[in-house]
């Protein structure tokens, strides 16, 4: 099994619950959205290994990726992107010899079921923009894949908002309100640079239904990737 990755290499998670903890991350190459703030790369000719310094030809082997997990001495497994959903066949080929820690756009409910074995998923709840095409079907797929990705006694979800400084409270509250029976807490991240008043106004709100906490990128700060 091969897939498509742009980089590996290892740092501290920088967003939200489990933030700070050093991981081993897996970046995929590929989205099936387009945000404004995207700052990804689509697609990459080369895997780029910062862990070994090796500049790899992609698609990269499963049993290449497997090494680099068996080796890590971090909390858990980052598998990020790009979109990992749209590469679950090549994820599941991988043994879990770490928590795995899932970043998902959380559009592709199909793709969501093949990967119920991950430990941690920090999901998305994508805010309308004009970007997006087809919002509605997306907000439908995104309440199906945490349903199925929904938290367990084995599994740590919680729901990601990111924010910019002006949004739609209202249509925020109702989406939340249709996920906040799968999740741990909801975290709203502001983008970056953007100003706070709005969000602790949408925290204050949230709190009455979930544990809703801000969290900025405390990576882009450190300036560290
Ligand atoms: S879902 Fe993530 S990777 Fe995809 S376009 Fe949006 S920010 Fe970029």
């Amino acid at each position: 099994m091969r897939g498509r990755i742009s980089e590996i290499f290892e740092s501290i998670q920088g967003e939200g619950i489990l933030v700070g903890v050093r991981q081993l991350f897996i970046r995929f190459c590929g989205c099936n959205l387009d945000c404004y703030y995207c700052d990804t790369l689509k697609d990459s000719e080369f895997c780029f290994d910062h862990v070994s310094g090796e500049k790899i030809q992609n698609p990269i082997s499963a049993e290449y990726v497997q090494r680099r997990i068996d080796s890590a001495k971090v909390h858990s497994v980052s598998l990020t992107g790009g979109e990992p959903l749209l590469q679950a066949e090549f994820i599941r080929a991988l043994n879990k010899t770490r928590p795995f820690y899932l970043e998902s756009n959380m559009s592709i409910p199909e793709k969501a079921k093949k990967l119920r074995f991950v430990d941690f998923v920090a999901g998305d709840l994508k805010v309308r923009e004009a970007k997006l095409f087809d919002f509605e079907i997306l907000l439908e797929n995104t309440f199906k894949s945490f349903k199925i990705l929904r938290k367990t006694r084995t599994r740590r979800t919680f729901c990601k908002i990111v924010l910019p400084s002006v949004f739609n409270e209202e249509e925020i509250i109702n989406s939340s309100l249709q996920i906040k029976d799968y999740v741990e807490c909801f975290v709203l991240q502001p983008v970056f640079g953007s100003r706070l008043e709005n969000i602790f106004k949408l925290q204050q709100k949230m709190l009455e239904f979930a544990d809703t906490r801000v969290i900025p990128q405390v990576h882009k700060f450190m300036g560290v990737r």
